[in-house]
């Protein structure tokens, strides 16, 4: 098995935030021309993780709602500033792995890959690797 690593830097703008890193996904790929394998998202962070969901910017309103119900910003927690953004990206995840046939994700008609900022704003980092 051979492995190929790329780091991609993104900036995000607002506390809460979901931003579609779909594009940024497939030029990694395409860069490193590999036909079929897996490619791995990592994101090294403890309040920022990704999840596979649709682009549209009512629906990410609505998830950054719920998860401001399911766990919200201030509730006499332990860890200064920040734990429910520690919370969620435990919760939510901070990896992906997705199939890649000839030179493509296989992501359904609908499916994004999207990186959810969750105690921005922040430079963060999504680290690619592809296996194959
Ligand atoms: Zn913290």
């Amino acid at each position: 098995m051979n492995i190929e690593k790329v780091e991609k830097k993104l900036n995000t703008t607002k506390r809460m935030q979901i931003i579609d890193i779909t594009t940024q996904a497939d030029e990694v790929i395409s860069s490193l021309e590999i036909n079929s394998g897996i490619i791995s998202l990592w994101v090294p962070h403890t309040t920022a993780c990704v999840t596979i969901n649709e682009n549209d910017s009512s629906l990410w309103q609505d998830m950054l709602n719920r998860y401001k119900d399911l766990v919200p910003l201030e509730n006499n927690y332990l860890h200064p500033k920040n734990a429910h953004a520690h919370i969620l990206s435990s919760l939510i995840k901070p990896s992906l792995q997705i199939p890649v046939i000839e030179g493509k994700m296989t992501l359904g008609t609908w499916q994004r890959v999207l990186f959810i900022e969750l105690d921005g704003p922040r430079q963060r980092k999504v680290v690619y690797t592809l296996m194959y």
